[in-house]
C-alpha cells in the first residue's frame, strides 16, 4: 500500500482554567493513496480534534503534545503556519457539517470558488470561472452558470453541501477530510451526498477521511475504519472486521445502536448506557470500564489495555482479546451495512 497519511502517537491537549483536557491520546493510523478511512465515535471521542490537529486548526489553547503527522512524505508537524496555508485547501480539502459556517453569506458562490482557486493556483479569472462551472457540474448542481451568481442562502441545505464539496475539491486535493458531512441533512439528501462522495472518490482517485458518529454512514464508502473512544483508538480494521468480527465492546455498542433493515419493528435499538469519560482526568485503566458490560477486575487497574493484533490490519485495545481470557464478544449478525444499502436504494 502506498501511504498518503501516517499519524504516529498523536496527543493533543487543551489548556483551560480548570486544567488540561487530554482530548487525543496516542492516536496512530495510516491511510493509503485512494483509500477511504472512516473515523467513528461519539461526541467527545477525539475524532474531530484528531483532524483539526492534522490540519493545525486548533484553537489558541490547544497544543499538539507528542507525535508526528506525515502527509505525502512531508512531516507536517514541523511546518510553519505559512507552509500549512499551502497544504490546507490545496493538498488537503475539508468539508464540515454545516456549510453555512464555511461559506461567506455575503459573497456569491462563484466569487468564493474563483477566489479560492486563484489564491492557490496561478490561473487567471476567466480560466478560474470555467473551472468553477465545471466543478459545480461535477457535484451535480444544475444550471451552474446561473448558480455562480447566487448567494449561499439561495441554495437548499443539500445544494449548499454540494457547493462546499466543489470548493474543497476545486484545487484537486490528494485528500478530502469530511467531518460529519451529512449530519445536518435529512436522510434522502444524506444518501445523495454519500453517493456523490463515493462517485467523486472513484472519478478523481483521491483519498477520503470521513468523520462520523454513525457506523452506517462509513459502511457506504470506507474500506477501513478507526473507532475512537475517550480520546484513544479502541479498534481499527477493515469494514468486514469491524462489522462482522467486532473485538471491542464499544464498537459492539455502536453497532447495536444503529437501525438494521432486517430487524423487526418491535426490535429496540440498544443505546450505550452512561457517559463518556472526563478528559480532564482520564481513567488510568480502560476508559470504557464504567459502561462496559464485559468489564473485569483488570480493566479498572492502572494500566491501559494493550492493543492486540487480531489479524493483519485488525487491532483492538481490550483485555478480552488476551489469550488467557475465555470470554468472547459476539458480533451482531445483521448490521447497519444492510440498512444503509437499502436506504440508498430507496432514495434513487
Ligand atoms: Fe470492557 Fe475491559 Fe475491554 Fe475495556 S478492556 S472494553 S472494560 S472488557
Amino acid at each position: 500500500m502506498n501511504k498518503l497519511l501516517e499519524v504516529n502517537n498523536l496527543s493533543t491537549s487543551f489548556y483551560t482554567h480548570v486544567g488540561e483536557v487530554q482530548a487525543v491520546r496516542n492516536v496512530s493510523f495510516t491511510l493509503g493513496k485512494g483509500e477511504a478511512l472512516g473515523i467513528v465515535g461519539e461526541s467527545g471521542s477525539g475524532k474531530s480534534i484528531t483532524m483539526m490537529s492534522i490540519m493545525r486548526l486548533l484553537s489558541e489553547n490547544g497544543k499538539i503534545k507528542t507525535g508526528n503527522i506525515i502527509f505525502d512524505g512531508k512531516d507536517l508537524s514541523s511546518y510553519t503556519e505559512k507552509e500549512m496555508e499551502k497544504i490546507r485547501g490545496f493538498e488537503i480539502g475539508m468539508i464540515f457539517q454545516d456549510p453555512m459556517t464555511s461559506l461567506n453569506p455575503v459573497l456569491k458562490v462563484g466569487e468564493q470558488l474563483i477566489e479560492h482557486l486563484i489564491k492557490h493556483t496561478k490561473i487567471n479569472s476567466t480560466e478560474a470561472k470555467g473551472k468553477a462551472i465545471d466543478m459545480l457540474k461535477l457535484v451535480g448542481i444544475p444550471s451552474p452558470e446561473k448558480r455562480l451568481d447566487q448567494y449561499p442562502h439561495e441554495f437548499s441545505g443539500g445544494m449548499r453541501q454540494r457547493v462546499m464539496i466543489a470548493m474543497a475539491l476545486i484545487c484537486s486535493p490528494k485528500l478530502l477530510i469530511a467531518d460529519e458531512p451529512t449530519t445536518a441533512l435529512d436522510v434522502t439528501i444524506q444518501a445523495q451526498i454519500l453517493e456523490l462522495l463515493k462517485d467523486l472518490k472513484q472519478k478523481l482517485g483521491m483519498s477520503i477521511i470521513l468523520i462520523t458518529h454513525d457506523l452506517g454512514v462509513v459502511a457506504d464508502i470506507c474500506n477501513k475504519i478507526v473507532v475512537m473512544y475517550g480520546g484513544t483508538v479502541v479498534e481499527t480494521g477493515s469494514k468486514r472486521d469491524i462489522f462482522y468480527n467486532t473485538k471491542h465492546p464499544y464498537t459492539l455498542g455502536l453497532l447495536r445502536s444503529v437501525p438494521n433493515a432486517k430487524s423487526d419493528i418491535k426490535d429496540k435499538l440498544i443505546p450505550i448506557k452512561g457517559t463518556p469519560p472526563d478528559l480532564l482526568n482520564p481513567p488510568k485503566g480502560c476508559p470504557f470500564t464504567p459502561r462496559c458490560e464485559y468489564a473485569m477486575k483488570v480493566c479498572n487497574e492502572a494500566i491501559r489495555p494493550e492493543t492486540f493484533v487480531i489479524s493483519q490490519g485488525h487491532e483492538a485495545a481490550c483485555w478480552l482479546n488476551h489469550n488467557m481470557c475465555n470470554i468472547k464478544i459476539v458480533s451482531p449478525k445483521e448490521v447497519a451495512l444492510d440498512a444503509r444499502e437499502e436506504s440508498i436504494t430507496r432514495s434513487k
